[in-house]
């Protein structure tokens, strides 16, 4: 037996993973990805693949980085963990939360550390109640999300997201938590000028606000650019409304920024891209590079001067929040963005770029739309592009080019019939343009098994 079909079986007999029909994939087999450098992935058959997600859309220094290795080679030595409760912190703690008050907007200048994404949308949850709850206002508590929204997975995160199979599984989402249409034009308004429809689908924020009471309302969470959704990209005419809406009915704005942070737009973070100013901001992934599980909550000064003022402890933490050495490899990730000055490289050079040589592809007969923003980027697979025909089992089209696209050495995820990519903010003009080579024969393989 070769040592991956012994890894397959042992990781069948043993391992749940995540988003998983179990009995499918012990019957193929998982891909057994044994190491990594640069842009590239290698599984254990040697194979050798272009990572277009950037892992789970975080590697954005890329794989091998010694300055991040170091970082947290040495936090190791020093001191590996200590907690950040009962009066203690840690200098890397202190460090990081200095450096992301640095990049935040100004009026962001406080950060609420956890282990990723998910716990941030959790702790988004208690500190939008909880500010509310100081301001004399306690039921002031629902929070407004969107349909086809991803905010995590954990029992909160999961109920701000707006993904119906997860909320089939389990009696999801909990009370306090509703949600409106996405801004995805391709899909659900195709036949509407898209800022107009951009305006309207902004305008049931006002709608469900009048309809359950501004005096109830808490908070407005969305990701700037749906990424698990399918990299949707609001037209330019949504943000804007969504702003004029929560300032007027006195609702926080939170920004997800787990996917949309960190460079990926060509800005630090997606809310500065759109000009939103949120109160909130989850971040994780992009933090550390992926490298180390650390995400939190960028706490605007209004909310945190409400816990300042309280007078009790903010009853919320994680045995984990602030970990040193997650901490340390963050402190190290941001330091590289800054020497390489990164967030201009992919504003000034690599979002041009990009956004001509994978729009490229919109020339292909399977191809209704090809959008990007930053080093974001979509492909809308079509059954007849001419009368705007989905394939009728979506997903089954969107997997057929997946698997193309792995045996063509480049890893494109597909959401229902979408492809999309989230190449490492590191990737060269050359390795995109060898990207978009392969996304092109990978469309042409698709085009030849479903046309
Ligand atoms: N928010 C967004 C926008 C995300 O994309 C994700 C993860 N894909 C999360 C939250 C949850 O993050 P995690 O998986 O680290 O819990």
């Amino acid at each position: 037996m070769s040592t991956t079909s012994k890894w397959q079986v042992s990781d069948a007999a043993h391992h749940l993973h995540p988003f998983t029909d179990h009995g499918a994939l012990a019957a193929k087999g998982t891909r057994v990805i044994t190491r990594a450098e640069g842009i590239y992935l290698y599984d254990s058959d040697g194979n050798k693949i272009l990572d277009g997600m950037s892992g789970l859309w975080c590697v954005n220094l890329g794989y091998g980085r010694q300055e991040l290795i170091e970082a947290a080679h040495k936090q190791m030595q020093e001191l590996p963990y200590y907690n950040s409760f009962f009066q203690c912190t840690t200098p890397p703690a202190i460090e990081l939360a200095e450096l992301l008050s640095d990049i935040a907007p100004s009026h962001i200048n406080h950060v609420f550390f956890t282990s990723s994404g998910s716990e941030a949308n959790d702790t988004v949850i208690r500190l939008a109640r909880y500010y509310w709850a100081c301001q004399g206002k306690p039921e002031k508590k629902t929070i407004i999300s969107r349909w086809n929204g991803y905010h995590g997975s954990t029992i909160g995160g999961a109920s701000l997201g707006g993904m119906k199979p997860m909320h089939g599984q389990g009696d999801l989402p909990i009370p306090g938590i509703c949600h409106i249409n996405q801004p995805y034009w391709f899909g659900e308004g195709y036949t509407e000028d898209s800022t107009a429809f951009g305006v309207r689908v902004a305008q049931e924020l006002e709608q469900k606000i009048l309809e359950l009471g501004e005096d109830k309302v808490a908070a407005f969470i969305a990701e700037p650019i749906q990424g698990a959704g399918g990299v949707i990209i609001p037209p330019d005419s949504y943000w804007p409304e969504i702003n004029r809406i929560c300032k007027k009915y006195d609702i926080l704005v939170v920004s997800d920024e787990v996917i949309c942070g960190f460079g990926r737009t060509g800005q630090w973070f997606g809310s500065d891209y759109y000009g939103v100013k949120a109160d909130l901001m989850p971040i994780a992934k992009g933090l550390s590079s992926g490298y180390m599980p650390i995400g939190g909550v960028l706490v605007s000064d209004r909310v945190s001067q409400a816990l300042k003022q309280s007078g009790e402890d903010f009853n919320h933490g994680y045995t984990y929040s602030g970990h040193p050495t997650a901490a340390a490899v963050a402190v190290a990730t941001l330091k590289v963005m800054h020497s390489e000055d990164l967030v201009t490289r992919v504003r000034d050079e690599l979002t041009p770029y990009y956004a001509q040589a994978f729009g490229s592809l919109a020339d292909h007969p399977l191809v209704g739309e090809v959008r990007t923003t930053g080093l974001l980027g979509a492909i809308e697979l079509m059954q007849d592009k001419a009368s705007h025909s989905f394939f009728a089992e979506k997903g089954a089209a969107g997997n057929c080019c997946r698997d193309f696209s792995i045996a063509n050495g480049l890893v494109m995820r597909g959401v229902g019939s979408t492809m999309i990519t989230c190449p490492p903010l590191v990737i060269t003009k050359s390795e995109i343009d060898l990207l978009v080579e392969r996304a092109r024969k990978t469309l042409d393989d698709t085009a030849a098994q479903l046309l």
